[in-house]
Order: C-alpha cells, then sequence, then structure tokens
C-alpha cells in the first residue's frame, strides 16, 4: 500500500491524465475503548512497516471534525492516506497502457487457456485463441471459477455490498471517515460517497462449502459481514463448473455481475451518518450500486506463479482493497511475469500459503 501511494502521487504525471488523487486523510472513528485499542494494536503493528498515522483522543478528534454535533471514544488519523476516483482513474490507466502497446480488448469473454508441452501456449477467448506465453488470470471474483476450470483450487469467496454518492455541493468535511456505523469519502466532484459500516454480506452458495475450513477463523473474527441464504445459492447451483474451450462458459451468462442495490442499508448509512454531521441531512442522493468484493481466508491478494501450469500466473483476491492496491500490484505483477520481481517480495503473496497451512490473518481477522 504504500508503494501503491507512491505511485498514487505520481499518478497525473505518470499517466498524463488526472486519476483524482488527493491527500484528504482517512479517520477511524472508535466507539468505545475495545475499537480504540484494536485500532491503536493496528497501529503499532503498522508503524515499523512505515504507515503513518495517530492517535487521537476525544477533544483531539472534536476539533479535527468541528461539524460533528456527537463526540467519539477516540480515532486513529492517518493524515496522508488518500483517494483517487475509480471512474477516472481505471480509463487513465487503461489509456496509458494502450499508448505503451498493450491491446485491450472489452467483452471478450476468456474461456480458459491452451498449453503445449505442458507450458501455457494460448488464451482461449469466446472469439479465439490468442497466442501467448503466459496469461495473468486477474478476473476478481471470478478467478477462483475460471481456474476451478483448469483443476486448479484456489480459495475464495464473494461479498456483495451496496454504495451511494451524493450531489456535489460545497460542503467542509474533508477527511474520509470509517466506524462507527458509517463511512464517508469526498469525491473531487464536491460529492460525497456514503455507505452504512458493516453492509457487506455473504449469499451462501456451493462455494461457502467448498471453502469452509480455509475461512473457518472468520466465524469467530468480528469482520461484520453478514450471511444470507438467496436465490445465488441456485444461481451457483446451476452453473457449469467445467467447460471446455469450445463451449459456452458461466463468464458469458452473465458478464458483469451487478448485484442487487441493498436500498435499505444504504438509508440507514446516511441516517447513521447524519446524526452526527447533519450536513448529510440535506444531503441528496445522485446515484446509488452494488458491487462484489472478492476475499481470499486472509484478506491478501495472491500475486503468484500457479507452479502446476507453467506460464499461467494470478493476481487476484484483493479482498475490497484492489484500488488502492492497484498500482503497486500492478508493477509486482508484471515483474514477476518478467522474471524481475524478487522473491522475498513475492512470499506474503503465494499461492501456495493456502495449501500448505502457513497464512496468518492480519489484525482485522482476529
Ligand atoms: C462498493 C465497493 C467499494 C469498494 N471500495 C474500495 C476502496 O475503498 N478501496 C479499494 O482499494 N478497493 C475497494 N473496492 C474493491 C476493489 O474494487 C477491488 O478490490 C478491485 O476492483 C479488484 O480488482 P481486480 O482487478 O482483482 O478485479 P475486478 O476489478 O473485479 O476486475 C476483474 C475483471 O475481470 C473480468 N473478468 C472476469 N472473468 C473474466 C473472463 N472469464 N473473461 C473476461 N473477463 C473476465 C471482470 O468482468 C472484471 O472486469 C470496493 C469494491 C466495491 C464493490
Amino acid at each position: 500500500m504504500l508503494e501503491a501511494m507512491d505511485i498514487w502521487e505520481q499518478s497525473n504525471e505518470l499517466l498524463g491524465a488526472d486519476a483524482g488523487f488527493q491527500r484528504n486523510g482517512v479517520v477511524y472513528l472508535c466507539d468505545n475503548e475495545q475499537e480504540f485499542t484494536k485500532h491503536s494494536e493496528w497501529l503499532e503493528s503498522a508503524e515499523p512497516l512505515g504507515a503513518k498515522a495517530r492517535v487521537l483522543n476525544s477533544a483531539q478528534l472534536a476539533d479535527l471534525l468541528p461539524m460533528a454535533v456527537r463526540s467519539w471514544h477516540g480515532a486513529v488519523y492517518a493524515e496522508t492516506d488518500g483517494c483517487a476516483e475509480p471512474q477516472l482513474a481505471a480509463p487513465a490507466f487503461a489509456k496509458a497502457a494502450q499508448r505503451a502497446g498493450a491491446i485491450i480488448s472489452i467483452g471478450d469473454a476468456v474461456r480458459g487457456i491452451e498449453t503445449a508441452g505442458g507450458r501455457v501456449s494460448a488464451v482461449v477467448t469466446e472469439k479465439g485463441a490468442v497466442k501467448c506465453s503466459a496469461v495473468v488470470v486477474a478476473g476478481g471474483a471470478w478467478s477462483s471459477q475460471f481456474l476451478g476450470n483448469l483443476r486448479v483450487r484456489f480459495p475464495q469467496l464473494s461479498v456483495v455490498t451496496s454504495a451511494q454518492c451524493t450531489a456535489p455541493g460545497e460542503q467542509p468535511l474533508i477527511p474520509s471517515l470509517t466506524g462507527s456505523g458509517f463511512i464517508t469519502r469526498k469525491r473531487v466532484d464536491g460529492g460525497y460517497n456514503v455507505l452504512c459500516h458493516g453492509g457487506e454480506i455473504h449469499d451462501i452458495t456451493p462455494a461457502s462449502f467448498r471453502f469452509l475450513w480455509d475461512f473457518r477463523h472468520l466465524a469467530t473474527s468480528d469482520n461484520g459481514v453478514k450471511l444470507r441464504v438467496s436465490r445465488e445459492f441456485f444461481r451457483d447451483i446451476h452453473w457449469k463448473r467445467s467447460w471446455k474451450n469450445n463451449e459456452s462458459s458461466p463468464f458469458e451468462e452473465v458478464r458483469t455481475w451487478d448485484p442487487p442495490i441493498d436500498e435499505k442499508n444504504l438509508d440507514a448509512g446516511v441516517l447513521v451518518a447524519a446524526a452526527a454531521l447533519p450536513m448529510f441531512k440535506e444531503a441528496k442522493i445522485a446515484h446509488r450500486w452494488g458491487g462484489v468484493i472478492d476475499v481470499t481466508p486472509d484478506a491478501l491478494p495472491v500475486i503468484s506463479p500457479i507452479a502446476a501450469i507453467p506460464g499461467l500466473f494470478l493476481s487476484s483476491g484483493y479482498s475490497g482493497h484492489g484500488f488502492g492496491l492497484g498500482p503497486a500490484a500492478g508493477r509486482l505483477t508484471a515483474d514477476m511475469v518478467l522474471g524481475n520481481a524478487k522473491a522475498e517480495e513475492l512470499k506474503p503473496y503465494r499461492f501456495e500459503r493456502f495449501a500448505d497451512g502457513s497464512i496468518r490473518p492480519g489484525p482485522a481477522l482476529r
């Protein structure tokens, strides 16, 4: 994340376009001593790695947020943290990649790969095969299913969440806030993203049972994800687990995985935010959307070769942090494929960690 922040900092020059990056700071609000201790412990563990943040007591937090009409126990404030705008950044990165020679093919589902002499020799799309010596699986929430068809087991589950933004307006709240039931982030257009904290839902599907053992430690962690039995179970059960390269794949059936919006949850997010910050009482909601977040058992991505199939690589499982991490994760993925990444650098993201039992869930998952 620290490397990603350095790249974000230079993103406008590197991309030749505005990615909307701003260092506006993030405040982790704590309602009680228990939350305060948890965040402070995180800070103690992250500081030696180079993370910069400080603990604020209730009075210091009140000074930072003069528009708030309630008090908190305290907070952890990462003043130099920042955010960028996905709608600006994603096309800016894509266009920069094209200028550097990348060919981007939007809307072509990849069905599988071909091998020759045991090594990757082509990637096969619904429109035909493209010869290559390396394939990176970076399919987000679809990666596990794609690899399953290649007999590679990747423990990955999905949570759905909803988000909303308010209409642009001149409002004084600058740092992003998270905790205490809500999340807010100021956008470059002057509006805010306002979410309900803890609005993530895992729809129970056959994959929940397939990967139950891998995710067992989450049963006792306070990660806030709610479990739900829904029609997703039947949709998932009906999907093919294996297919040939000349057959239609599940990706072609769905194309864009657009989960329903949880309106109630979003209404609650605005109410909770408005109870603390009256500026949200009058806020007009401009847009709402739903999304899928893919998670691994330790909430860390996999950036790794797949040893069973030389030439096949995985860069996935970003566990809700893939946008922020993206620039550094992309750099590491590229170096890995070119054989330039240091083994030490890749070690935490090894694919084998799920099979050899070496995963160490970090403080956020305890
Ligand atoms: C509401 C919401 C809020 C979030 N907030 C944050 C945040 O504040 N900070 C942060 O860092 N992250 C955040 N995230 C998470 C972030 O968006 C993801 O971690 C990130 O997008 C993952 O990137 P990815 O490239 O691994 O996967 P994706 O972005 O999902 O990209 C994978 C792409 O592969 C395509 N694909 C899959 N299978 C195939 C196939 N067979 N053929 C062709 N194409 C295929 C998919 O259609 C998709 O376009 C949020 C996510 C959501 C939903």
